[in-house]
């Protein structure tokens, strides 16, 4: 996608701080970080928002929680972390490529 943000971050035309890459997904920090530690894991194929998802995205969407713990893990969260995807405008989604939010340290409950 040619005006996507996060596809430029992905192709590597945008720069970012990566914490981590595979075959399906990148990892980097959010650049206004909401938390201590504000990770965002994306998809390397562009799917505008969970309502764009198909059965076909089965394996990746399933590789997104896999890969979970280890990344929070890595990024010192131990005690845990918290998990939001934004879907759409009714959702306060912003950047209109599928990403989950990865937040920790000195977390309130709501
Ligand atoms: P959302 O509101 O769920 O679409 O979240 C989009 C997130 O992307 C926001 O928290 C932004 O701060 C973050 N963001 C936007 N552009 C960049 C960028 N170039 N590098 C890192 N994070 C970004
Ligand atoms: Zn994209």
């Amino acid at each position: 996608m040619d005006d996507c943000i996060f596809c430029k971050i992905i192709e590597g035309d945008v720069p970012c701080d990566l914490v981590y890459q595979d075959d399906k997904l990148v990892v980097f920090r959010d650049i206004r970080p909401k938390a201590k530690t504000h990770l965002l894991l994306v998809p390397k194929l562009h799917i505008k928002s969970l309502l764009e998802v198909q059965g076909e995205h089965g394996d990746l969407l399933s590789h997104m929680m896999l890969v979970l713990p280890k990344i929070a893990i890595d990024a010192g969260l131990k005690t845990g972390f918290r998990t939001v995807i934004n879907t759409g405008p009714g959702g306060g989604q912003e950047v209109d490529h599928l990403h989950l939010h990865v937040l920790g340290g000195g977390l309130a409950k709501f």
